[in-house]
C-alpha cells in the first residue's frame, strides 16, 4: 500500500522525519509531498525543502519526494496512494486534522486518512517553533536534521552551529 504524507515542511523537523521513518516500515511506499500553498509565504523555497527531505530520507529506499498544489486527494490519486498520512501532536491538532480528513473523505471516499501519533520526544516540535528558536540564535540541532540546521543558519545569515 502506498501512503502520501503531505505538508508544508517549512522546514522538515525531526518530528516529521520520525513519522516518515515509522510510515516507511508500515507502508510499501511513502510519498512525502510538499504542498505549495499560495496563501503562505514559506521561509524556504520549494527546491530547498525538497532537497532537505531528499537528504534526510536517503536511507529509506521506499520513500519518494514530490510536490503539488491544489487538492491533496487529487495528488493522492495521481500518486496512486490509497492513504493520506498525517501526524497528531496534541489535542490542538485534532479538530483541524479531523475536519481535513472528513473533507478529503467527502471528496474521494476511496482514500483513507491515517494518523500517526508523534513520538513523545518530538511532540513539542513544529516548523514555526524551530524557526522562532533559530531566529533568536538558539540551538536547533536536536530539533532538525543536520542539513536543515545548516540551511537555517544560512537563511539567518549566521555561521552554522558546530562548524
Ligand atoms: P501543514 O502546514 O500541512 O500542517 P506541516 O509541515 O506543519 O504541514 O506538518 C505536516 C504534517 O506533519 C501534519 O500532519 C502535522 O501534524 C505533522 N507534524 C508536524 N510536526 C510534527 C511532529 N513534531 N511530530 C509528528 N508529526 C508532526
Amino acid at each position: 500500500m502506498r501512503a502520501l504524507y503531505p505538508g508544508s515542511f517549512d522546514p522538515l523537523t525531526l518530528g516529521h522525519l520520525d513519522l516518515i521513518e515509522r510510515a516507511s516500515a508500515l507502508f510499501d511506499q511513502v510519498v512525502v509531498a510538499v504542498l505549495q500553498n499560495p496563501s503562505k509565504t514559506p521561509a524556504f523555497s520549494l527546491a530547498t525543502r525538497l532537497d532537505q527531505i531528499g537528504a534526510a530520507t536517503v536511507h529509506l529506499p521506499n520513500v519518494e519526494v514530490g510536490s503539488f498544489d491544489g487538492l491533496t486527494v487529487q495528488y493522492a490519486r495521481h500518486c496512486q496512494a490509497q492513504v493520506i498520512l498525517r501526524g497528531l501532536r496534541a489535542l490542538s491538532d485534532f479538530e483541524f486534522e479531523l475536519q481535513i480528513a472528513h473533507t478529503n473523505k467527502s471528496l474521494d471516499p476511496a482514500i483513507e486518512t491515517v494518523f500517526l501519533a508523534t513520538a513523545t520526544q518530538h511532540s513539542f516540535l513544529s516548523s514555526s517553533v524551530v524557526k522562532e528558536v533559530a531566529r533568536f540564535g538558539g540551538d536547533v540541532r536536536h530539533m532538525v536534521p543536520t542539513g536543515v540546521a545548516s540551511d537555517l543558519a544560512r537563511l539567518l545569515n549566521r555561521t552554522s552551529p558546530g562548524t
